[in-house]
């Protein structure tokens, strides 16, 4: 019998793997990844790995007798085609692959920094554990490093690079933080927290090139014109989704390998999930690509289903979180087109949520250091629930009486 195979362990591979097991799939499942190491995490990654002293085996999912015992087969390879009329794959190595049912779970890569001199060695980017490991080996050597991109890794990244003692600028073209993703009150809240902690941003500027010295990097000179010291530069500025495999095999893709409801694409003997997928939302209406471990792992039980008998269109509320120095965000719901915010709590305290609104329903929280309103978001959201602004603003209202 051809296995399921699965191409890329990250988040949604290896959950893929996991939940065919845990829902009594009992023919063979194949696990192909191109990286070096077992199935890892990678939030821990510009958080507590980059920060502690823990070995590689603190980000694992799990230990190598998990896949043994699970009957999981592990193969190191890298897939370059696949032959959708014979249902293999091909791989580097020259190995092909018979499969019964291919999911694709390739992920995301990084977007390339492309300005002159943006391929020195000392030009870092952050998204795998090997790029990890360098970076917090590189923190006792470097004195001042330039981050492009104040999004979520790249926030995460300066805040820890701070608190080990680097000089930090943070190169940002939009006006404010994690603009594309938080509403102007959260964005503010770190603004001032990363400069109470020393960071500088720079707003409206872009990286025009980097500046060197026999090879090493000097600096970075801004838009504006103005140079920046540094002997360490770490870009993030976004990700690209792994599409050429799809595409390659005449599978419809955009800004992600489209998939249905279903999370099938166009060929019933395949699926996509993860960071790589566009598919078609239930929930929100619309097609949607998103980046986030509750995405992945949810999309994964959703094909586990299906690929056990249980057909059922992917519903998954979103989720998500980052740690930034001391400060926890937690996002519940999609606030993209929110029209307007309620603030509950108190942001000076270093606690409140922005309840964001559309056309006067809720559709989003995004919380800092305040665990209890995101958990009931979760819930609350996940059931279409609302409640007025006003309920919202009023610390006396007990949120938990809107979930009764
Ligand atoms: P990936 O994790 O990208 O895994 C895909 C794997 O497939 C990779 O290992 C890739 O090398 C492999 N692959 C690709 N093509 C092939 C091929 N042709 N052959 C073989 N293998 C292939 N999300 C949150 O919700 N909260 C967070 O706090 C958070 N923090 C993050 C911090 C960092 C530093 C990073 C990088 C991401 C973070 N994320 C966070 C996002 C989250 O990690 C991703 O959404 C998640 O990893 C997506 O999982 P995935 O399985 O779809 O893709």
């Amino acid at each position: 019998e051809a296995p399921i195979l699965i191409v890329g362990a990250g988040h949604a591979g290896f959950q893929l793997a996991a939940s065919l097991r845990q829902a009594g799939y009992e023919g063979p499942v194949s696990l192909i990844n191109d990286e070096p190491h077992l199935p890892y995490q990678r939030p821990p990654l510009s958080k507590a790995y980059l920060k502690g002293g823990g070995g590689p085996d603190t980000v694992m999912f799990r230990p190598e007798k998990f896949y043994h015992d699970q009957r999981i087969e592990l193969i190191s390879d890298r897939v370059v085609a696949i032959d959708r009329s014979a249902l293999q794959l091909v791989c580097a190595s020259g190995a092909s692959r018979a499969y019964k049912h291919l999911v694709l779970a390739t992920g995301a890569r990084n977007r390339l920094l492309d300005i002159p001199n943006a391929g020195l060695k000392d030009v870092l980017y952050l998204r795998s554990l090997d790029e990890s490991e360098m970076l917090r080996q590189l923190f006792p050597t470097r004195r001042r490093v330039v981050v492009v991109g104040a999004g979520f890794i790249g926030l995460e990244f300066a805040a820890t690079a701070r608190a080990k003692g680097l000089e930090v600028d943070v190169v940002e073209l939009a006006p404010r933080v994690m603009a594309r993703a938080v509403t102007s009150e959260i964005s503010e809240f770190f603004q001032r927290r990363h400069s109470e902690a020393g960071i500088r941003i720079h707003f409206g500027v872009q990286a025009t090139s980097i500046t060197s010295n026999e090879g090493r990097v000097t600096g970075v000179t801004l838009s504006d014109g103005r140079p920046i010291a540094a002997d360490l530069v770490v870009v993030g500025v976004g990700v690209l989704p792994n599409v050429e495999l799809a595409a390659e095999a005449d599978l419809p893709v955009a800004s992600g390998i489209i998939v249905d409801e279903h999370l099938l694409t166009a060929d019933p003997n395949i699926s996509a999930i993860g960071d790589c997928a566009l598919f078609k939302s239930v929930r929100f209406g619309a097609p949607l690509r998103l980046e986030s471990v509750q995405n992945a792992a949810d999309q994964a039980r959703c094909v586990a289903a299906r690929l056990t008998g249980d057909m059922k269109s992917y519903d998954g509320f979103p989720w998500f979180w980052s740690d930034q120095g001391p400060d926890k965000l937690q996002i519940a719901g999609l606030t993209t087109g929110y029209d307007q915010v309620v603030v509950r709590g108190d942001a000076g305290q270093g606690s409140f949520s922005a309840f964001c609104y559309k056309n006067g329903r809720l559709i989003g929280i995004e919380s800092v250091n305040r665990a209890s309103d995101h958990v009931f978001g979760r819930r609350f959201l996940a059931v279409n629930g609302s409640i007025p602004p006003e309920q919202a603003a009023d610390p006396a209202f007990d949120l938990k009486r809107a979930l009764a």
